[in-house]
């Protein structure tokens, strides 16, 4: 038998498929119009957050006479009233299927109105978080956020078209990129990932760690662009093949708990999970810092957060010390897979070395 790395260790999995139709590539949003007519969609809300003016005027061109309506109340971990907001005008307007234009945020609205009202989901991502490829759904009310997975809620149609990411700024792209990063490293180290996840993964990792610094010297690199967005689409589809572990669990609670920015959190925790989990993911060390260019993955990563002049620390981005016993608790008292068992201890060290 081969030797090379892992090919021993993929021999047992489990995965599910969804239906799910990919575009992809700089123009593809001028074909929407084609592909929506391909579903039957003849009326579309348009599903976005405040602001993203560049890009809908594209998406409006696009849709002609399929846009019923236009939602800009999307934001950041899904509050329940925005959900609330979102069925209103849904039931008013009964479109045959949702629009997505921006990032997770978007997305994650999205999804939580198909959860209720099943209706289809087409995602144009802007950002590199990757929810465009998940049956993934979360919520947030009051200070606890709630998540699932549910097929229902996995989008039908995905049009990447690197245009729409020309504008993203520099410092937003690096933490969506080290954030679809993420998803790549753990599902290299899931119990359950078969050879299209890791396949997926390792190509995420490559496209992102070398599109990243690109993109943050030349924003308006079309080539980098798109090399970034292949890498996040294929970091979505590692995410929605594979269970996440202990540095998710992490992430959701700073962000759910504490109020966290999103991206920028697991640009700052991912070096730290790492270094605890190598020990026991040696296969997944070895791929994780082949693909970095690195001799090491946590010390891969934690040179990409620096070149892309994203903080290591936690404190920079709104944990206090006080904060620390709590959130370690909660994650502590969550059931999830990690290739490395941990406890609460270790968890408030971990947080402590990330602070
Ligand atoms: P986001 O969607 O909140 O976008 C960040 C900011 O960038 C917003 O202000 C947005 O308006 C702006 N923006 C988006 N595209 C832009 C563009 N092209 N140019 C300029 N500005 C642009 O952030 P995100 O990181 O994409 O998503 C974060 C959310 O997604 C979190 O709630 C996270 O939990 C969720 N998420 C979910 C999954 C999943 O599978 N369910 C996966 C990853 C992330």
């Amino acid at each position: 038998m081969p030797d090379a790395p892992g090919l021993l260790a993929l021999t047992r999995f489990t995965s599910e498929w969804s239906r799910v139709r990919v575009v992809f590539g700089a123009g593809a949003v001028d074909r929407l119009g084609e592909e929506l007519d391909a579903l039957g969609i003849r009326r579309t809300l348009v599903v976005t957050t405040a602001g993203r003016t560049t890009a809908l005027a594209s998406i409006r061109q696009a849709l002609a006479g399929r846009l019923a309506g236009e939602c800009d109340r999307a934001a950041v971990h899904v509050p329940m009233d925005r959900v609330r907001d979102a069925l209103i005008q849904v039931d008013a307007i009964m479109p045959d299927a949702l629009l997505t234009v921006g990032g997770g945020s978007a997305v994650g609205l999205a999804k939580a109105v198909a959860l209720d009202r099943h209706i289809p989901i087409v995602a144009v991502p802007t950002t590199y978080a990757g929810s465009e490829m998940t049956g993934i759904w979360g919520v947030t009310d009051g200070d606890r956020k709630r998540t699932g997975r549910d097929a229902r809620v996995t989008p039908r149609l995905v049009v990447y078209d690197p245009r729409l990411t020309l504008w993203l700024p520099p410092h937003v792209s690096a933490a969506s990129g080290m954030n679809a990063i993420a998803h790549a490293v753990e599902a290299l180290y899931a119990a359950n990932a078969g050879p299209v996840a890791v396949g997926a993964a390792e190509d995420a990792l490559r496209s992102l760690a070398r599109a990243l610094p690109l993109v943050i010297a030349r924003p308006d690199d079309l080539e980098a662009r798109t090399l970034a967005m292949r890498g996040a689409h294929a970091a979505g589809m590692a995410l929605e093949l594979a269970s996440m572990g202990l540095h998710h669990w992490i992430c959701h609670v700073l962000g759910g708990t504490f109020g966290l920015a999103h991206a920028p959190t697991h640009a700052a925790v991912l070096p730290h999970v790492v270094a605890f989990n190598a020990p026991a993911a040696p296969d997944a060390m070895a791929r994780i810092a082949d693909a970095l260019g690195s001799t090491d993955a946590a010390t891969g990563l934690a040179a990409l957060n620096q070149a892309l002049g994203l903080t290591m620390s936690l404190r920079r981005l709104g944990l206090r010390d006080a904060d620390v016993d709590r959130a370690a608790e909660l994650v502590a008292a969550t059931s999830y897979g990690n290739p490395r068992p941990v406890t609460a201890d270790e968890v408030r060290q971990l947080l402590l070395n990330a602070l």
